[in-house]
C-alpha cells in the first residue's frame, strides 16, 4: 500500500465505504478524519446550523459535543435513563422547543439508545436524527443496527474504539443517497464535481487511506471481537452477581466497548484495584459535558441521573486480548477491595 499510493481517496477508501456499510446494512457511507467531524459533517448536511438547538446528553465523550458546535448550532443536554445509561425519552420529549433542529442520541459504551422512542419523537417534532455510533460499531436495538435507525449516524475508528484503526479515522453513515452525496460534498471541500469548485461553506475532513487499509482488515475481525466482548461481560456478570454494585444493563444488541459498574465509592475502588492488584480501570465520564467549560454556556438545568452515573461508574478492563479467561481473578479483586471497605467502614 505504502509503494502503490495514492495515499488520498482511492481503492482502500472506497472499499472500506462500501464493506462496512453492506456489512451492517448502513446503505452510504463516507469516511471523514475523526467521529467529530462525522457529527459536524451529518448535521451540517442535514441543515442543522447558527440558530438551531441540538439535544444530546453530556455522559459522553466530548466529541459528541463538539460535533454539534462546529456547526455554529448549541448543544441542549438531556438526562439520562439510569437502567439504560443512555438517553431518557421521556426528558427527551420534554426538552424540545420551537429552536430544536435535530437530537443526538450516543449508544454509550456500546449499549443502543432506545430508539423506537427517540424516533417517534423526532417524528412528532421534525427533528433530524444523528446517531453517534462511536462506541458502538455492530450494536444491533431491536435486532436492527445501529446506525440505520436516524437519518445518518457518525462512528469514530479512534484506536480505542471496538473498531479502531492506527490513528483517526471516522465515518458517517446514511440510507439516503441524495443526503450522501450532500455530506461527501461537504466533507470535501465543497466539491461535487471533478472540477474541484467549492458548492459551499465546507470541511477538508477525510478517512486517510493508510488508515482504510488498516480498517478493510480489522473489519473481517469485529464480529469476532465483538463476540468476545459479550463473553467476557457474560463471565463478569457470574462473577460480580451478589457484590454490592451496579451492573450494566442486559441488553443482546450491545458490543461492550466499556463494561461499567455502578460503584458508592468509586474512586476508593479504583484506587484500591491499581494498588493492590494492578488493575487498571478507567471512569467514562467523570466530567459530564454541561460542567465542562467549553459546554457551560449551553446548560439549562442539572442533570441529576447524569451526574450520579458520573460519581459512580466505573469501567473495567474490557479487551478480549487483555482480559479474556482472567474475569474470575478481576472480580475476585473487585470482591476483595469491597470487603476491605467494607471492614474500614465497620471498624
Ligand atoms: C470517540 C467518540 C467521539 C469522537 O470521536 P473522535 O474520532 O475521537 O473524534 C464522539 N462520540 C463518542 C461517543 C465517542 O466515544
Amino acid at each position: 500500500m505504502v509503494d502503490q499510493g495514492p495515499y488520498i481517496q482511492g481503492p482502500e477508501v472506497e472499499r472500506f465505504e462500501h464493506d462496512f456499510a453492506r456489512q451492517f446494512g448502513l446503505g452510504h457511507v463516507v469516511g471523514v478524519n475523526t467521529g467529530t467531524d462525522a457529527v459536524a459533517v451529518a448535521l451540517r448536511a442535514l441543515g442543522v446550523g447558527p440558530g438551531d438547538e441540538v439535544l444530546t446528553v453530556a455522559l459522553t465523550a466530548a466529541g459528541t459535543g463538539l460535533g454539534i458546535l462546529m456547526t455554529g448550532a448549541e448543544p441542549r443536554f438531556v438526562d439520562v435513563d439510569p437502567g439504560t445509561r443512555t438517553i431518557d425519552p421521556a426528558h427527551l420529549a420534554a426538552s424540545v422547543t420551537p429552536r430544536t433542529a435535530a437530537v443526538v442520541p450516543v449508544h454509550l459504551h456500546g449499549f443502543p439508545a432506545a430508539m423506537r422512542e427517540v424516533m417517534a419523537c423526532a417524528h412528532r417534532h421534525g427533528l433530524a436524527v444523528v446517531e453517534d455510533c462511536a462506541q458502538a460499531h455492530g450494536a444491533m436495538c431491536h435486532g436492527q443496527p445501529v446506525g440505520t435507525w436516524g437519518h445518518a449516524a457518525a462512528f469514530s475508528f479512534y484506536p480505542t474504539k471496538n473498531l479502531g484503526t492506527a490513528g483517526d479515522g471516522g465515518a458517517v453513515a446514511t440510507g439516503d443517497k441524495l443526503l450522501a452525496e450532500r455530506i461527501r460534498m461537504l466533507a470535501h471541500s465543497g466539491w461535487s464535481d471533478p472540477r474541484r469548485i467549492s458548492q459551499a461553506a465546507a470541511w477538508n475532513t477525510r478517512l486517510d487511506a493508510l488508515q482504510a487499509a488498516v480498517l478493510n482488515v480489522l473489519l473481517l475481525h469485529l464480529e469476532a471481537s465483538n463476540r468476545e466482548r459479550r463473553a467476557v461481560a457474560a463471565a463478569y456478570r457470574h462473577h460480580l452477581t451478589g457484590l454490592p454494585v451496579g451492573l450494566p444493563p442486559m441488553d443482546d444488541g450491545a458490543v461492550y466497548h466499556q463494561f461499567a459498574l455502578t460503584v458508592a465509592d468509586r474512586d476508593r475502588l479504583r484506587a484500591d484495584l491499581e494498588r493492590e492488584f494492578h488493575i487498571g480501570t478507567a471512569v467514562h465520564y467523570p466530567v459530564p459535558l454541561h460542567c465542562q467549560p467549553a459546554f457551560a454556556p449551553y446548560a439549562r438545568s442539572r442533570l441529576p441521573v447524569t451526574e450520579q452515573l458520573a460519581d459512580t461508574l466505573l469501567s473495567l478492563p474490557v479487551q478480549p486480548e487483555v482480559v479474556a479467561g482472567h474475569e474470575p481473578q478481576v472480580a475476585a479483586a473487585v470482591r476483595w477491595c469491597l470487603g476491605v471497605t467494607e471492614k474500614r467502614r465497620a471498624a
